[in-house]
């Protein structure tokens, strides 16, 4: 509009020159943003889906887009399905159809009538094998809709209140500038050009041509850091969430823990034996220590080679071990490799720690699993903490069912214990001894696990397992306690978040004990008395009663809790006001995750549907990069303060100095060409490189700011309308200055084709690019003194401001721009005169920054 304005002024040139500004402005913003969008979509194809499958009797992982028909892919429970195929192996297999049917009930698959499943599909429980029929575009779900990869574009808050501001900006521009217009006109009887250059002039003054694409850049360059940091943002927006996090919900196993399990103590019939040996290398000893009510304790220690000692010297304890390894190794998915002698784990952490440890009192796993014929599983959920499993004895083709799981999951099941090599009844005494060793087990920080078993009717009832059936009437074999050190570098995230006023709960499906000794491990708690609140306690508590647990100032761990807990301890503390970070895994995860403010998927042990419903995941499951992502987030919130700062004080500034001239009636001291260039070129820079200005050391010691803060209210507001009113006042003093000590007087009239007015108003250009350079500086604090912050911190910005500044001396001082832009050249004498005004606000910032940190 101001192009056309100036084309029918009879400006030609000045019509060119705003159309190529604006050119070079949208180029510049298109480019960044471009960019920032290629780096996101990056990012967003690390997230894309993969597909486990067999190729070659070999099990690979492979993104899901290269699946092909007769693929054979292995699922589990959170796995989504990424093709059309047909069921052939499964075990108690529950598909969330829900994309396809709206149907919200899980359905039942089986390898028979009903092994259909569809692209798109989850799987809600269970676990299973496919051959894929058909991808892509032939599947169902391809037929139903063309396949759209959706990115969610929402705004942050941040950008809806300046679009907010935008838009309010825009009409209270566009109405001074009809007044003007008018006034002009009617009022003066001026030119109708002038008064058109005029109105536009203050138009181009008024808005801030920049800021979007320096906020969108500014949102993106945070993404991208926090993607090296191993945290993937999905949207924008969650950067700015992710900085005003007051609460974060943890997980305990593998985000504050390593998940490397190694079994440290077993409880045995009334014997206590401690496996030695770290890591999942099948390597290490055993001290077995008697407990012998009444007689007198004894302690034995054996090597691996020496442990059939044992069978002679207590053969009913030694078979009793025996049976407690190989059911724990009958009931389990995990494989044990050495790798370039490294042994690792395949599957399960919890289930490899089980593998080593009856690999370390050599009972070989091959050998057990040749000797015994795996005929159904009743997959583990973390809903009913524990999992079985049906073989066959080859030999004598005896039916067995395995169990194992958490310990207040597994007793109520088992009917009887094996005493002295004898199965007796389980009574109350027994429970009560059992209960007496798993608190003292979990008190020192260790991970429980019970083992059962029993033995089944030959066939089973209509030819079917039923879990009722095997998991019933079980026999009590004894508790395996394992040990999972806490991550390393969490400790010192843990101290940060308390610094930071961030409170953390643990969620945990494990039990209370363990984590209250994990959490007093890593300072999470710092009295002895934090409360502990298990998944049946909050069944049967109030409302109210829960916003007390999770009220401020309270210590509480949620163990032994189910997904749905979850669900319920976050809407808690929404309630209160808090801003929720939620971590989660599983599948029943997800709605949890969706209700948090910032729901946090795990990219390494995490499922599919986790990873969907999250807004961030991270790459190594680590509490402490949820941390580094917070404060991150904070970071980013302030330096975008920083530049907005920046860029208004400017707009002011260039409005006052603007309006300074109408008193007189005199043309505008700096056109609209000048307003553009300052706007879109000279300050964009350095209004970039302030928003990677790197974090401020206070930021992560105060309390997280209030979720629905806004940024343009109160002390800021008062703080960039002085700043701006300063330069403005400088910025007219300059031009009129300029007229004055060349001839001219107030009164007099002053044309805009006249030198002395081309040059006051390319010393008003300058002076304002100037001002804005030292203003960049000042910004890097809203209120420390630039003196006591490193200059070379931040080169970003100090190149910035030397490049401005070349492009403003260019513009100023080369004959080309002199002619089209209406420059005039300046000596060096007017350049240090210009130099030392725009110190001018250096001086000015630093009293405000004085008189603000004193009161
Ligand atoms: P978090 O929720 O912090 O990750 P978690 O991983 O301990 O904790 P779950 O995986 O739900 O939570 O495990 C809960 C309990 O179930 C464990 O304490 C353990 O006793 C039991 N458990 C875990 N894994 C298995 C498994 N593979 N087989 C049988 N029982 C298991």
């Amino acid at each position: 509009a101001a192009s056309v304005f100036a084309y029918f002024a009879g400006e030609n040139i000045d019509a060119i020159i705003i159309i190529i500004i604006v050119f070079i402005n949208a180029s510049i913003g298109f480019l960044q943003e471009f960019k920032a969008e290629k780096a996101i979509e990056a990012l967003q194809k690390l997230l894309a889906p993969h597909a486990r499958v067999i190729r070659d009797g070999k099990h690979i992982s492979i993104p899901a887009g290269e699946l092909v028909p007769g693929d054979l892919m292995v699922l589990s429970e959170g796995d989504k399905v990424s093709a059309d195929c047909e069921l052939f192996e499964e075990n108690e297999i529950l598909i969330d159809e829900s994309i396809l049917t709206g149907e919200s009930m899980p359905v039942r698959k089986d390898t028979e009538k009903d092994n259909r499943l569809f692209m798109g599909t989850q799987i809600a429980a269970g676990t299973g094998k496919a051959i894929v029929t058909k991808t892509g575009m032939r599947t169902e779900f391809g037929k139903i809709a063309a396949l759209t990869t959706e990115t969610k574009k929402d705004k942050s808050p941040l950008q809806k209140e300046l679009a907010h501001i935008g838009v309010f900006t825009g009409k209270i521009t566009l109405g001074i500038a009809l007044v003007l217009f008018l006034i002009g006109i009617f009022g003066r009887g001026q030119g109708i050009v002038e008064t058109l250059l005029f109105a536009v002039a203050v138009a181009v003054a008024a808005v801030p041509e920049g800021l979007p694409t320096t906020i969108t850049v500014a949102l993106a360059l945070g993404v991208q850091r926090l993607a090296k940091k191993n945290a993937i943002v999905k949207q924008l927006s969650s950067v700015e969430t992710l900085g005003s996090t007051t609460v974060i919900c943890s997980d305990k196993t593998g985000t504050l823990t390593k998940n490397e399990m190694t079994v440290q103590e077993m409880i045995i019939d009334e014997y206590d034996i401690t496996a030695h040996g770290v890591g999942y290398e099948p390597r290490g000893g055993f001290s077995i220590h008697g407990y012998h009510s009444g007689s007198e304790s004894e302690y034995l220690e054996y090597e691996k080679d020496s442990l059939h000692e044992l069978a002679h010297k207590k053969p009913l304890l030694y078979e009793h071990f025996e049976l407690m390894s190989r059911s724990a190794v009958l009931c389990n998915n995990a494989k044990l490799t050495e790798i370039e002698e490294q042994w690792k784990i395949l599957g399960d952490p919890t289930e490899g720690a089980l593998i080593t440890l009856a690999e370390k009192a050599g009972f070989s796993v091959s050998g057990i699993n040749q000797k015994h014929k795996r005929i159904h599983e009743f997959p583990f959920d973390s809903k009913r903490k524990r999992m079985s499993v049906i073989a066959q004895d080859e030999k004598t083709s005896a039916l067995f069912s395995y169990v194992k799981g958490a310990p207040d999951s597994l007793l109520p099941l088992c009917t009887k214990i094996i005493k002295d090599g004898r199965v007796v009844s389980l009574d109350q005494k027994h429970l009560h001894e059992i209960l007496k060793h798993n608190d003292a087990l979990a008190a020192k920080a260790l991970r429980i696990i019970a083992v059962a078993y029993k033995e089944m009717p030959k066939s089973p009832v209509g030819g079917k397992y039923i879990k009722e059936s095997a998991e019933s009437d079980l026999i009590f074999l004894g508790l395996v306690g394992m040990i999972d050190p806490p991550r390393d570098e969490v400790k010192e995230a843990v101290r940060l978040t308390h610094r930071a006023g961030i409170r953390v709960f643990i969620i945990t499906g494990d039990h209370g004990l363990t984590a209250h000794a994990i959490a007093k491990q890593l300072g999470l708690v710092k009295t002895h008395g934090a409360n502990i609140v298990t998944g049946e306690m909050l069944n049967e508590m109030s409302e109210s009663k829960l916003l007390g647990f999770v009220a401020k100032g309270q210590e509480t761990i949620f163990a032994r809790v189910s997904p749905e807990h979850k669900l319920r301890i976050v809407n808690a503390l929404k309630e209160s006001g808090e801003v929720v970070a939620v971590t989660g895994d599983g599948v029943n995860d997800a709605p949890a995750l969706k209700r948090a403010d910032i729901g946090i998927a795990m990219g390494i042990t995490g499922t599919d549907v986790s990873k969907e419903a999250a807004n961030m995941i991270l790459t190594d499951d680590s509490f402490s990069t949820i941390v580094t992502a917070v404060m991150e987030g904070r970071t980013i919130y302030e330096n975008m303060k920083k530049f907005i700062y920046f860029i208004f004080s400017s707009n002011i500034g260039e409005l006052l100095a603007v309006f300074s001239t109408i008193l007189f009636g005199l043309p505008a001291p700096l056109t609209a060409v000048f307003l553009l260039i300052i706007n879109t070129l000279t300050d964009v820079f350095p209004a970039l490189a302030l928003g990677v200005e790197p974090v401020e050391r206070d930021i992560l010691e105060r309390p997280p700011r209030k979720p629905d803060s806004k940024i343009i209210q109160g002390a800021f507001l008062y703080r960039f309308l002085a700043a701006g009113i300063w330069k403005g006042l400088v910025t007219a003093a300059v031009f009129f200055g300029n007229l004055w000590v060349n001839g001219w007087r107030f009164g007099q009239d002053l044309n805009t084709d006249t030198y002395l007015y081309m040059q006051s108003a390319t010393m008003a250009f300058v002076v304002l690019t100037l001002l804005q350079m030292v203003q960049a500086v000042n910004s890097r604090s809203l209120t420390v003194s630039v003196f006591r912050m490193k200059f070379f911190e931040n080169l970003y910005l100090l190149a910035a401001i030397v490049f401005s500044t070349v492009a403003t001396i260019l513009i100023v001082q080369m004959p080309i721009f002199e002619k089209y832009l209406k420059t005039t050249a300046l000596t060096l004498n007017q350049w240090l005169i210009l130099t030392a005004a725009a110190m001018t606000i250096l001086v000015f910032e630093e009293i405000r920054k004085a008189v603000f940190s004193r009161n």
